[in-house]
């Protein structure tokens, strides 16, 4: 069977909110010099929220009400964000002096997703475009310079930014923001002193990425990443010569967790899919035991020795 202090060292972590496989993962988690984070959800709460509406000669109400529409079948982070801020202005605008609660948006005629760019919907024959720049530019909408500016302004702020379009032209845009995990920057500290080099993936827009990690204090992004692209960059870095563990969270982040040499599966917020992948899983809010399950994997080493 295993050395007795490796069968400790996992009941330490499970009262700890560590969960771990096996001996073989503790083992491995030792000789871990790169940490890849993913960014929304894992080093940000992932309670998307929106931040900003802006109107381009439109009512930033009007502006809103419309994205909404578009995201009425959206199950993108994004969209239940916008549906929220839409279905929360609508309840508190009063009408007489009574407050009109419960408007519900109307369906579509038709939606369609366009996976990492937007949305695209019909509605009472008009033509209803959210996104980003990439899909306006898919589409032939021009961009006009109100838009280009405030995009780039929300983007340096760390906030995701899609453009609102009606008919091919852009009425507004809505700006987006996910909190920092209050954890994140210490976590990022303890790992640079433990001389562990740390990197953000994600699929946000490359500005956005770069915002968020000088909050967390990580030098390195790579941004504008499909699923597969996560899982070559980890792939790269292994080739490297580096022992990569991947935090993530989502569904998307499967095939990354798979391929690095440690996955580390956020808990509660994770998937059951991240989870089943990971050779580690973090109970709830455990991003701060991350130095700590690597810090402890290092002792397990000196004691089997
Ligand atoms: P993330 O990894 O941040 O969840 P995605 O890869 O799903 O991002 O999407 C990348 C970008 O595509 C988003 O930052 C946004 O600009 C755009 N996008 C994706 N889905 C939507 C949506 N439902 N509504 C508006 N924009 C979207
Ligand atoms: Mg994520």
């Amino acid at each position: 069977g295993p050395p007795v202090s490796v069968v400790s060292a996992i009941g330490n972590a499970a009262r700890n909110g560590v969960l771990m496989k096996g001996g073989e993962h503790l083992e491995r988690a030792g000789k871990i010099d790169l940490v890849a984070f993913d960014k929304t959800g894992t080093l940000t709460r992932g309670e998307t929220a929106v931040a900003d509406v802006t109107g381009f000669g439109h009512d930033a109400d009007h502006v809103l009400r419309i994205a909404a529409i578009a995201e009425r079948r959206s199950e993108h982070h994004l969209g239940s964000a916008i549906r929220e801020a839409a279905e929360r202005r609508s309840a508190t605008r009063t009408d007489g002096g009574t407050v009109v609660t419960g408007t519900s948006l109307p369906d579509p005629d038709d939606f369609d997703v366009v996976p990492g760019k937007g949305v695209i919907a019909h509605h009472d024959g008009r033509e209803l475009v959210v996104g980003n720049r990439a899909l306006l530019d898919d589409r032939g909408i021009p961009v006009p310079d109100a838009a280009f500016v405030y995009v780039r302004e929300r983007e340096e702020r760390g906030e995701t930014a899609v453009h609102v379009a009606l008919d091919g032209d852009v009425i507004g845009a809505v700006a987006l923001r996910d909190e920092l995990r209050e954890a994140a920057p210490g976590v990022v500290r303890a790992l640079r002193d433990a001389g562990v080099e740390t990197v953000m993936l994600t699929g946000d827009n490359e500005r956005t990425a770069r915002a968020v990690a000088g909050e967390v204090g990580i030098d390195t992004v790579h941004a504008e990443l499909l699923p597969e692209e996560k899982q070559t960059v980890i792939e790269a870095f292994r080739a490297d010569g580096h022992v990569v563990a991947m935090v993530g969270d989502g569904i998307n982040d499967a095939p990354s967790l798979a391929t690095a040499d440690v996955g580390i599966a956020m808990g509660a917020a994770g998937t059951d899919t991240a989870i089943e992948t990971a050779d580690m899983a973090l109970m709830a809010d455990g991003l701060e035991r991350i130095p700590y399950a690597i810090g402890l994997s290092k002792a397990a080493r000196w004691n089997v020795a």
